[in-house]
Order: C-alpha cells, then structure tokens, then sequence
C-alpha cells in the first residue's frame, strides 16, 4: 500500500507534535544491548508492565512482528528546559507526548486494519498495570515503547535522516507507528 508521507506529517504537527518523519523501515534492528538497559531496570518498569520486557517478548518475536509491516512514521516532541532540572518541564513533555501519540493511534486504528505503536516510556493506561496478577485490562490499546521492542531510538532516528538531539537544554520525545 502507498502512504502519503507529507499527509502523515502534516497530521502529526497539527496534533501537536514538533516533528515527524518517515522512518526507515531498515533502521528496525531489535538490539541486545537495549534489552540490557531494561534488564538493569533504569527506568524501573523491567518485570512490572505486560508492555515492557520480560512480558512484551523476546527480541526474535519482535523482528517477526515488524516484519508484516512495510511503511513507518516517526513522531517527536521536543520542549527546552530551564536547565537539565527542570522537572516540570520533563514530565509535561511526556505526558503531552503520550496523550497526543495516543490520540493519534486511536486515529489511525479507526482508518487502518493493523497498526503497529511503539512509544516513549512504558504503557500507562491503567494507573497500575494488572502485570503479573491478571491479563492486561486493554490489550488492544496497550502501547510498548520502542525501547521495551528493542530499538535504539537515536539509531533508529539516524538512520531514518530525522534528528534526535535537538541542542542544549532541549529534551526530545520520540515514538513511532508502523502500517501494513
Ligand atoms: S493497558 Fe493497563 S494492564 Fe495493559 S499493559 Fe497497559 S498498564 Fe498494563
């Protein structure tokens, strides 16, 4: 199927978001040393979430998902800080980014029959994630990061032409969708 990328951007600025590119469907390599990171627990969701590792699976079974896909979007927002503590700022440009990429997902699910999201930060649509006690509450909203499928998103962003660091004091959410 043939997507039109300006009408994807387009769509994505006019939703907030600062920046948005086609992504380089090459660029979608499921690293061990990501998974690594998670596994150290950095960002404390290792083991917690069922859209983060170990629950979201292994890095073969990402690749075999991506692989039905043929056409990605990045999208991206970018916010300047006082300083690199500028807390307020951090947590209002996460959760603005997660709000409208969720919005946008709902958007593209009502259009196209397989969406594949992957977003910054682990999946927080229920307050506390039912992981491991119960199934998960909404598995066809729950949103992985692309961290949690694997990719590095800097690489990911570099080779797809689309910049990552935006300067000094600037922060930059980064999340992708794939279509069929
Ligand atoms: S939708 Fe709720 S239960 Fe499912 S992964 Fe997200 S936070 Fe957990």
């Amino acid at each position: 199927m043939q997507y039109n990328v300006e009408e994807f951007k387009k769509l994505a600025i006019s939703m907030g978001f600062s920046n948005a590119g086609q992504l380089n469907m090459d660029a979608l390599v499921f690293m061990p040393e990501v998974r690594q990171m998670c596994n150290s627990d950095s960002c404390t969701s290792y083991n917690k979430n069922w859209m983060c590792p170990p629950a979201i699976g292994t890095l073969e079974q990402s690749a075999v998902k991506v692989r039905e896909y043929s056409f990605g979007m990045i999208v991206q927002t970018t916010a300047f800080m006082q300083d690199e503590f500028d807390y307020e700022t951090i947590r209002d440009t996460q959760k603005k980014h997660k709000n409208n990429f969720f919005e946008l997902v709902t958007l593209l699910r009502n259009k196209y029959s397989s969406v594949l999201p992957m977003g910054a930060g682990t999946c927080t649509i229920c307050n506390k994630c039912t992981y491991p006690d119960k199934p998960c509450r909404f598995p066809d909203k729950a949103i992985g990061s692309m961290e949690s499928y694997g990719l590095w998103v800097s690489k990911v962003c570099e080779m797809s032409s689309i910049p990552y660091y935006y300067g000094k004091n600037t922060l930059t959410f980064t999340s992708c969708f794939l279509l069929k």
